[in-house]
């Protein structure tokens, strides 16, 4: 057996295929271990600390302890409709510390992005204020959001739609006015291929509790404009490597020494792995321990690269496991 990536996996060199085992819950023995290994963190928001508008299980105060002991936290969310700003408010409200500078946001890191690539065209938007506040923050220009409904004779769009020779890039996030106009608009500025294309995400629902409705995601917006356009956004969001790097670039981290908490195997723990950090799995949002533990018994390698280091059924308790 030879260990590969993720210390919970092994290949098994006869059949090629790689065995999988459980993630390790976190208890009253190997928590002071657990805590002794990192100096930061970076944790999910939707799904791990609230839910909605709710807290999820003391959570605010879980942070607040790990901060107590010096510990960093940053907070990653692929979340792209507030701004860091609007985001420091709600963490406010709800308990939590947290400065700007601790809040990574989708559109936070799509801005910087662009920044970084000098861009100096216009973005066309689809999405929310939280995107086109983030590009005014880094004074690239934008085209507006809101309802752009399509009218009832869909082959009359063909006159009315006027493309702006001044864009040079197409941001998609979350966008709860997302229309037919706006595929056709979005993939006929992408048939250039100068155009860049960027997602926030590709999650594919919002994790919602006591609801028998699916809430779609960004990720089910960003299909149907790559179907359409034929071409792939490059994601920005969690699982990419991006957001880590915006923050450790700015904060100089040691990713031996940084842990990233989550309640999504394809994005957060994925995203952790990707980056080469300790992860631990929370079981208060999308991924349930049923998911965990098919993908221990699949015998497919992606499946175990969804799986954590270790996990909890929520951040809240580490309060118990630490009195
Ligand atoms: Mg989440």
């Amino acid at each position: 057996m030879l260990r590969v990536h993720n210390p919970l996996i092994f290949l098994n060199r006869m059949s090629g295929t790689t065995v999988a085992q459980m993630p390790q819950l976190l208890d009253k023995g190997n928590i002071k271990k657990f805590l002794d290994s990192f100096d930061t963190i970076l944790t999910d928001c939707d799904g791990v600390i609230w839910a909605g508008d709710e807290v999820i299980d003391r959570s605010n105060e879980a942070l607040n302890y790990l901060r107590s002991l010096g510990k960093k936290v940053f907070y990653v969310t692929n979340n792209s409709t507030k701004t860091r700003k609007e985001y420091a408010t709600k963490f406010g409200t709800l308990g939590f510390t947290a400065s700007q500078e601790e809040i990574v946001g989708a559109s936070y890191v799509m801005a910087q992005y662009l920044k970084q690539k000098q861009f100096n065209k216009k973005v066309y938007v689809i999405g929310t204020s939280g995107i086109t506040r983030e590009l005014d923050n880094v004074n690239i220009k934008h085209t507006e959001v809101g309802p752009d409904p399509c009218p009832e004779n869909v082959i009359s769009l063909r006159d009315s739609i006027h493309l702006d020779p001044e864009v040079g890039a197409v941001v998609v996030g979350f966008d709860g006015h997302f229309s037919f106009p706006k595929i056709m608009r979005a993939s006929s500025y992408l048939a250039n291929p100068d155009v860049l294309f960027i997602a926030t995400n590709t999650d594919e629902r919002f994790p919602v509790s006591n609801m028998n409705l699916v809430f779609p995601g960004t990720g089910a917006i960003v299909r149907s404009v790559e179907t359409a356009a034929e071409r792939k956004a490059v994601v920005v969001g969690k699982p990419s490597p991006l957001m880590y790097e915006v923050i450790s670039k700015e904060n100089n981290l040691d990713p031996k020494r940084t842990i990233m908490i989550g309640d999504r195997g394809n994005t957060d723990i994925l995203f952790g792995r990707n980056c080469g950090l300790t992860t631990l799995l929370v079981l208060s949002g999308v991924t349930a321990l049923e998911d965990v533990k098919s993908w221990v018994a699949s015998d497919d390698s992606e499946k175990h690269s969804l799986l954590s280091d270790y996990y909890l059924p929520t951040l809240g308790n580490i309060l118990d496991l630490v009195k």
